[in-house]
């Protein structure tokens, strides 16, 4: 799994430990939780990217589950959003995950199974002000899902996409408090999320039981995003 050094990904990644999976968590830092390998890896440069995957598949063998969750935001309106502000948005959180799939589609296919699981966003499909590269590069993750599903469907491999909403990380924490009590406002079941939200589901489409589920979007946003 992509980001697993940190907030949601690291709560994946632990997760799956417990439940027995052999785990590998790759980010910059290389950090992971205990029991899980902790490989260095940016997922922007394609030669970190292959090289990880190499470590990965000599100490745990092929990928079979992939969980592309590593993601940035560099929020700002759109008017004063620089060409790096969206190039670097994107290049993490859209076209990381591009070569992330792409490198484990090849062993899956070989082995007829496989199972990805893109981490988007509820402003994909919502929007957001002020991030018009982070919605853009989250959306785009549904499109890229959807298109590997019809691919691979025939090989025994899925590509699904959960879509949280307000989860309380890092990524969060740093928000303004007026900002955060009108988004709870807003939230149906009258909570922010917790990272163990976002992992049930990404546990569940991990699962054999959901061989016949793909280019499927699970919102996890307690109704936030609801009708889109
Ligand atoms: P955090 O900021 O807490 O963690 C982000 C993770 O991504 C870290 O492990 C970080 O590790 C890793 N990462 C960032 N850039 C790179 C890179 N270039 N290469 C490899 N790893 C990288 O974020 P969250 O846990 O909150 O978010 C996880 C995912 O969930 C993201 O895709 C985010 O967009 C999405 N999400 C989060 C929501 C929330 O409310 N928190 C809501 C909706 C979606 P390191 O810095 O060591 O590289």
């Amino acid at each position: 799994m992509t980001g697993g050094s940190r907030g949601i990904g690291r709560a994946i990644a632990e997760r799956f430990a417990a439940a027995g999976h052999k785990v590998a968590a790759t980010s910059r830092s290389g950090e992971a939780p205990t029991g899980v390998l902790g490989v260095e890896c940016d997922i922007t440069d394609p030669g970190q990217v292959e090289a990880a995957f190499t470590q990965i598949e000599a100490a745990h063998g092929p990928v079979e589950i992939l969980v592309a969750n590593a993601g940035i935001t560099k929020d700002t309106l759109v008017l004063r959003m620089s060409d790096e502000d969206w190039q670097s948005v994107i290049d993490t959180n859209l076209t990381g995950s591009f070569r992330v799939a792409k490198r484990a589609v090849r062993p899956m296919i070989r082995q007829r199974f496989g199972r990805i699981i893109f981490i988007s966003s509820v402003v994909g499909l919502l929007g957001s002000p002020g991030q018009v590269n982070y919605a853009a590069s989250k959306a785009g993750l549904l499109g890229l899902a959807r298109s590997l599903a019809r691919e691979i469907g025939s090989r025994g491999v899925t590509a699904n996409v959960v879509a949280p909403g307000y989860i309380e990380t890092d990524m969060t924490a740093v928000l303004d408090d007026d900002l955060v009590q009108g988004y709870k406002k807003q939230i149906p079941v009258g909570r922010l999320g917790d990272v163990s939200d976002v992992t049930a589901a990404v546990e569940f489409l991990a699962s054999d039981q959901a061989g016949y589920i793909t280019g499927a979007q699970i919102p996890v946003d307690g109704g936030l995003g609801m009708g889109h």
